[in-house]
């Protein structure tokens, strides 16, 4: 059943008994489903996300990650609004099309991609745009597995008492956060993620008092946040449309596992002991990783190619040959390949990467 590891920014390795929790068919307008597995993941989410969770509510929306984020841009700011993008990679750009296709008044404000999102820069954009309402940024860019400050970013946004969307998706539920401490008005993850469950829809955590102003705003029918809202909390967890039910029985089984594993916190310890294996097993070969420590997330960690005459797809085949798949880099300025932490993976299978890694290097 796992001919190879995915050591990837999702979808990721899930256990068996989240694979097993898919073998049962669910009525998608059922209070079994509704009431039992909706509401239940709806609450659990808010919980996890916020030291106040009655200021906040959770909407799930199906399709990927990309989905929830389109639907929280979409239904959160209206095409008068200013809305100003941090990034610092492929998923910060990713928002400014997404901006550019819902022709919202936006600025693309670029970082290197090596380079954390710095809140002084925010701050000073902020002070000379008073026009600005909302600000969206990238918790970890997976792109090269930085971790922008959400701490100090937030503090500019709130200085300012401007609207606060964060793409939390690879980050969210592998790295403590606390929203209502922050102040983060919203905030996008995916189920494939640190959550630990397979693919198929994404939610957003967002302020209800914000929420509840956004009706009629959204210009696309099937990602409108606001009426799968409506329609949640009036139907106790219907989705207006059809739902990945397996998906997302699936997915309360992988939030009692994060549960059961100690909660975010615990998570997050056993992603960095990985990342730190994975970096020690990594330099003691040879490899040098793309970012300094200091900026370096748990999540997903990039190395240089060893030598100009590299051969990645050679090296990925071979370690695929050895059970484990990995990802290829994404950023223009180096060569680089990635290797994901998250996941139901452990110190032990990158002590076991890193010996597949002499023998191929051999
Ligand atoms: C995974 C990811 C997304 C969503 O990607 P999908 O392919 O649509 O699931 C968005 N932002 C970040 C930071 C991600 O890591």
């Amino acid at each position: 059943m796992k001919p190879y590891l995915l050591l990837t920014p999702g979808p990721l390795t899930t256990t068996e008994s989240v694979k097993q929790a898919m073998m049962s068919d669910w009525c998608t307008w059922d209070a079994d489903y509704n009431e039992g597995i909706v509401q239940v993941i709806r609450k659990e989410l808010t919980a996890l996300a916020s030291s106040r969770p009655e200021e906040y509510t959770t909407v799930l929306m199906q399709g990927s990650g990309t989905f929830s984020v389109e639907a929280a841009l979409g239904s959160l700011v209206r095409p008068q609004d200013h809305l100003l993008i941090a990034a610092n990679g492929a998923y910060g750009k990713r928002m400014g099309s997404i901006a550019s296709y819902y022709g919202i008044d936006s600025h693309l404000m670029k970082f290197e991609e090596t380079q954390a999102v710095d809140a002084r820069v925010i701050d000073e954009y902020l002070s000379r745009n008073p026009q600005t309402t909302h600000v969206a940024v990238v918790h970890c860019e997976t792109t090269t597995g930085i971790l922008n400050p959400l701490e100090s970013i937030a503090a500019a946004v709130k200085k300012h008492g401007k609207i606060l969307i964060v793409d939390a998706m690879s980050s969210f539920g592998g790295i403590p956060l606390d929203m209502a401490r922050l102040g983060i008005d919203a905030l996008i993850s995916s189920a494939n993620k640190c959550v630990q469950g397979v693919p198929g829809f994404g939610f957003v955590i967002v302020r209800r008092s914000r929420l509840a102003q956004c009706k009629g705003v959204a210009r696309s029918l099937s990602l409108d946040l606001y009426d799968q809202w409506d329609t949640m909390e009036k139907g106790h967890g219907k989705w207006r449309f059809t739902s990945p039910t397996h998906v997302v029985r699936a997915f309360m089984q992988a939030l009692k596992e994060l549960d059961e594993e100690g909660g975010i916190e615990a998570r997050h310890q056993r992603y960095q002991k990985n990342h730190d294996t994975l970096v020690a097993g990594m330099r003691a070969l040879g490899f040098e990783t793309l970012l300094p420590d200091a900026l370096q997330s748990s999540i997903i960690t990039s190395f240089r190619y060893p030598s100009q005459d590299f051969d990645f797809h050679d090296f990925y085949q071979k370690l695929k040959l050895k059970g484990f798949v990995i990802y290829p880099g994404k950023i223009s300025q180096a060569d680089t390949f990635r290797i994901g932490n998250i996941g139901d993976v452990h110190p032990e299978d990158f002590v076991r990467l890193t010996e597949a890694i002499r023998e191929i290097r051999k």
